[in-house]
């Protein structure tokens, strides 16, 4: 408390009065130093004098007022006249004593005042509080991610937050007093109206009800799912008044959430999940869904329809010559052009690679399908432009109609690429209708020939790996390479199923090449596995020997594998030889200088006399599996081996009997002077993992030759662990 008073026994007095009751007091003489006290502490009361020469108690108020000082003035003056008290009250003073004052009086009056103050205060604070809490709560209610609205009980808004005007482009004074109808999407107002009237009577929360909102301005809002409406998910509560029996409904309040994302996402798995990602047309499953409700359809009104699978001849070109990049920009081009093509309700599909299917509903005849057909052929004849480069498209084109050609969906289609294959038979870019005629072994072929191509590059090609035993030592010297094909649907395809199709489309050159790439890279890898002294055995085709890269070839995969001539062998069979004998023997000695070694495979069943072989710079001679199977007990009947023995020890060639499978043919053609057995009775083809691990299981001993003999004698099998492998041969 500060008293002033320009007249020092006032002020001792007013000082001690107000000290003994227990305040602190501090004392000013006169206005000036009364204003100095206010600057160096906080005063809760001021009892003041007016009258003061100098600085005078109303120059004091000024000062207070215009420095905003937070203190309560309580004037102790000798002046009565009203205008001196009217200034004061007006000034804001708390109160007017007048002197000589009755100090109870005085000191009531001070209590008052400083009660008051207090009040003042604890009212400003809880005022300051609540609304620091009210800010908060807005902030939370508008800056949250939801909606969060109020409807009165006829189903206006009574609030909503920043979100909902934000995410609709409303101001939010706009939406307070609307009815919710005016923006909820027409088709879903029925269901907000049951969910709102539902609340009046059912205190139950509804959840996750899925609406639509309009949005002010249809334009506007680029990020919106349907272009002018927000997909919510939303909450409503009831909200209600009175005691239980008699509750007076006021209203509904509730949260939504704005599910444009999810829905988004929802649409896009959706759309993954039957289009094509490159072109995106329909997949193979849209294709098959259309096609199959077409089909209802057609049949009841009794109109036809029309199948067309369409294949980009040469396609596999592009990609390999130019990259995938390409040929992936040219699929699009193609099938954008294609589109072009099509009228209303036509389905066009990406049915793989570079196969496209295409549905034609309510057709009236072969014409109509024709003149599309037709339509698309000329479509594709100017040139594409892709990275560059000008690409000519040429397209095959088979079409099956139903119900003439078939009446499910599996056979138009298959109908339909019969057709196409047809085409491709003889020469692409044309189209062709189905006929029952249609010779189905050509077609067998060609689309086996499409599976193979797809095979190779989809890696569906293995190889498998046989040993060769030296009968002498029981050791296995060599593994011959022997190809198979894992069908995703088929299973496991031996090479007899294939290879002279591959023969035949040429395709054999590219699978020969992969089969000695790969042969070559798994003798390495065994090489490297610590496996050294053995021999890698390759089958060769006519075509392959016949390509004027041949011996080149072969080198080059040596060399890449840092391998010796001399582990690599290659097998091709007698006919071959004799088909352009000179030219083959170059390659041959071509070979023998780099230190390959040849073997004649299947010997004894072409037409070539045994004195031939003198002529041929070949190393190993193969008895064919079907002599050795006429290995009968007696010995008579085993002269054919005993021949072709008989000239390999004369030439001094090595011999390797085929297909061994019983104790008493090995015995035989030990006997005999054999020098290596390769069969089932030493090891089913395996592949390169079993054939690894038998090759690692190898006895070291070179003189083992009783031990294992014996052993070979009495359970033969088991030397060479082919139980791992004979799973595998069972399959064929
Ligand atoms: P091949 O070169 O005469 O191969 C020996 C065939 O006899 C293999 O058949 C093998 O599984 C089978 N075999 C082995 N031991 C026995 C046995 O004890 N009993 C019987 N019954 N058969 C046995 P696979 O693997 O089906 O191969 C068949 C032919 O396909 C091969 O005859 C070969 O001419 C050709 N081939 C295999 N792989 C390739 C290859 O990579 N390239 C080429 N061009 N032709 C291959
Ligand atoms: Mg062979
Ligand atoms: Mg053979």
């Amino acid at each position: 408390m500060l008293v002033v008073d320009d007249q020092p026994r006032m002020l001792n007095s007013l000082k001690d009065l107000i000290s003994i009751n227990g305040y602190q007091v501090l004392t000013a003489l006169g206005g000036h130093e009364a204003l100095s006290r206010l600057e160096e502490s906080s005063i809760d009361l001021m009892l003041l004098d007016l009258k003061m020469p100098g600085f005078s108690g109303h120059q004091v108020m000024d000062y207070i007022e215009e420095k905003g000082i937070d203190t309560t003035v309580i004037v102790v003056s000798g002046e009565t006249s009203f205008d001196a008290m009217s200034q004061v009250l007006r000034r804001r003073a708390y109160d007017y004593i007048k002197k000589p004052y009755a100090p109870d009086e005085l000191l009531q009056t001070v209590e008052n005042a400083l009660n008051q103050r207090q009040l003042q205060h604890q009212n400003r604070e809880i005022e300051s509080k609540l609304n620091e809490s009210e800010r908060l709560h807005r902030y939370m209610v508008n800056s949250s991610p939801d909606i969060i609205y109020m409807l009165d009980k006829e189903g206006k808004f009574t609030f909503v937050n920043d979100r909902i005007a934000l995410l609709l482009g409303y101001g939010k004074d706009e939406l307070v007093g609307q009815h919710y109808s005016r923006l909820v999407h027409f088709e879903d107002v029925e269901q907000a109206r049951y969910v709102f009237n539902e609340r009046r009577t059912d205190d139950r929360i509804a959840r996750n009800v899925e609406l639509r909102l309009k949005c002010k301005d249809p334009d506007a809002a680029p990020k919106h799912f349907e272009t002018n409406t927000v997909p919510i998910e939303l909450s409503a509560t009831g909200i209600y008044q009175g005691k239980e029996g008699e509750k007076e409904y006021l209203g509904t309040y509730g949260v939504a959430r704005d599910i444009t994302e999810r829905k988004e996402a929802e649409r896009t798995i959706n759309f993954q999940a039957y289009h094509d990602l490159l072109t995106q047309l329909p997949n193979r499953a849209l294709f098959k869904d259309r096609l199959n409700l077409a089909l209802a359809q057609t049949k009841r009104s009794n109109q036809r329809l029309a199948v067309m699978f369409l294949d980009l001849d040469r396609f596999k070109l592009v990609n390999d010559t130019l990259g995938h990049i390409c040929g992936d920009e040219l699929l699009q081009a193609v099938s954008h052009r294609l589109q072009e093509c099509l009228r209303e309700g036509d389905t066009l599909a990406r049915f793989g690679g570079d196969e496209f299917t295409l549905l034609l509903p309510q057709i009236y005849g072969q014409e109509d399908a024709e003149t599309i057909a037709k339509k698309i052929l000329s479509k594709l004849r100017d040139p594409f432009f892709v990275e560059g480069h000008e690409l000519y498209v040429t397209i095959s084109i088979g079409i099956a109609m139903y119900p003439h050609d078939g009446t499910s969906m599996e056979m138009l289609v298959k109908n339909a690429d019969i057709a196409m294959y047809c085409i491709k038979g003889r020469g692409s870019n044309d189209y062709q209708f189905f006929s029952s005629e249609m010779n189905s072994v050509s077609i067998t072929r060609l689309s086996l020939e499409r599976d193979m191509r797809k095979a190779m590059e989809n890696d569906q090609f293995v190889m498998h790996y046989q040993p060769q035993v030296d009968v002498a030592t029981g050791r296995i010297v060599a593994m011959e390479a022997l190809i198979r094909w894992e069908h995703p649907d088929r299973g496991l395809i031996p090479p007899s199923e294939f290879v002279t199709v591959a023969e035949e489309t040429g395709l054999i050159l590219q699978l020969g090449e992969w089969v000695l790439r790969t042969s070559c890279e798994t003798l390495r890898s065994w090489q490297m596995a610590g496996i050294i002294d053995i021999r890698m055995a390759v089958n060769l085709s006519a075509m392959q020997v016949e390509h004027k890269n041949f011996v080149e070839h072969i080198i080059r995969e040596i060399k890449r594998n840092s391998l010796i001539g001399e582990n690599l062998e290659v097998e091709i069979t007698e006919n071959l030889i004799m088909q352009d004998m000179d030219n083959t023997i170059q390659k041959l000695i071509k070979l023998n200088e780099h230190g390959v070694k040849v073997a004649i495979d299947d010997f004894g069943t072409g037409y070539s006399s045994l004195s031939y072989l003198q002529r041929l710079p070949i190393h190993t001679v193969k008895i064919d599996r079907s002599f050795v199977h006429d290995i009968k007990d007696q010995p008579n009947d085993a002269c054919i081996v005993d021949a072709i023995i008989a000239m390999a020890k004369g030439l001094k060639l090595n011999l390797i009997a085929e297909g061994v499978e019983t104790p008493e043919q090995f015995n035989y053609l030990r006997d005999h002077g054999c020098t290596e057995v390769q069969g089932f009775m030493f090891g089913h083809p395996m592949t390169e993992h079993q054939a690894r691990q038998i090759l690692l299981q190898r006895p070291y001993e070179d003189n083992a030759f009783l031990v294992n003999h014996n052993k070979l004698k009495l359970k033969p099998e088991s030397h060479a662990a082919p139980r791992l492998a004979s799973s595998d041969a069972r399959n064929f």
